[in-house]
């Protein structure tokens, strides 16, 4: 589903992704991880084409991202993306939040919009909120909101940059339920977390980040139970 191949990406001469290459196939639920400045929110971004790289190529759904002949709204519309500051717009309704884009970018009718806006609200419990705005609820909601927004599209992957981070410690459960959820579904996710206890349960791969360089890109359960690298070993006494 997306393909990474030895994706370099410079800023000036700061070097912030390095050779790398890894993949996530239809259904797969990958974790990414690593320190702070390894270059995780930027791999994200540079998957959806928000973020430019000079070396080596993305595919998505068998579109590269790269390519002069690509559509690029199109393809972000089919990547649904979740940040960790919960982007909601302030001014809308959580009902227009969800029908928004479905009406500009997808062409549905107010009532289809609203239809699979609503159905999707449900599914990430919050029907009573619908007619609420941003403002009047939790972040934990909010993000909810969020990630019911970017469901309402129906894209083929789903991409995560920390997005409990922000959250207070009560309402992160609520979030990585309505993800864990996600992934038995089997939606397609890219996850930036420091939540292992997410990773345990439902990633099939985790990627780990350092400097720029994904270091090491293993199953899971390797992963966890015995990291190849010493700068992988180091990371997860700390989070652990
Ligand atoms: P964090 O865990 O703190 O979110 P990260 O792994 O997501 O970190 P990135 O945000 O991808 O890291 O940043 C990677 C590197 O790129 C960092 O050194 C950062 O300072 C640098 N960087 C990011 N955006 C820019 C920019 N617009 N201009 C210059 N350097 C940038
Ligand atoms: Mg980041």
């Amino acid at each position: 589903m997306i393909v990474v191949e030895a994706v370099s990406k410079w800023y000036g001469d700061l070097a912030v992704l390095s050779g790398c290459t890894t993949a996530v196939a239809r259904g797969e639920v990958v974790v990414v991880c690593g320190p702070s400045g390894s270059g995780k929110s930027t791999l994200l971004k540079c998957v959806n084409a928000l973020e430019p790289f000079q070396q080596g190529q993305i595919t998505v759904d068998g579109t590269r991202v790269k390519d002069r002949a690509t559509n690029l709204p199109r393809l972000r519309a089919r990547v649904g993306m979740v940040f960790q500051h919960f982007e909601l717009f302030p001014h809308l309704s959580v009902t227009d939040n969800l029908t928004l884009a479905q009406r500009k970018v997808l062409g549905r009718s107010g009532e289809e919009a609203r239809r699979r806006g609503l159905d999707l609200l449900a599914r990430v419990g919050l029907s009573a909120h619908a007619e609420k705005f941003p403002g009047q609820l939790s972040g934990g909601q909010q993000q909810r909101v969020a990630i019911a927004r970017a469901l309402a599209m129906d894209p083929v992957v789903m991409l995560f940059d920390e997005p409990t981070s922000a959250l207070d410690p009560e309402m992160v459960g609520e979030v990585l339920d309505v993800m864990v959820e996600l992934a038995r579904d089997g939606m397609t996710m890219m996850v930036v977390t420091h939540e292992m206890g997410f990773a345990r349960k439902v990633a099939d791969r985790v990627v780990f980040m350092d400097g720029g360089e994904i270091v090491e890109d293993a199953a899971k359960d390797a992963f966890f139970s015995r990291p190849r690298s010493e700068r992988a070993q180091q990371f997860l006494s700390k989070i652990l």
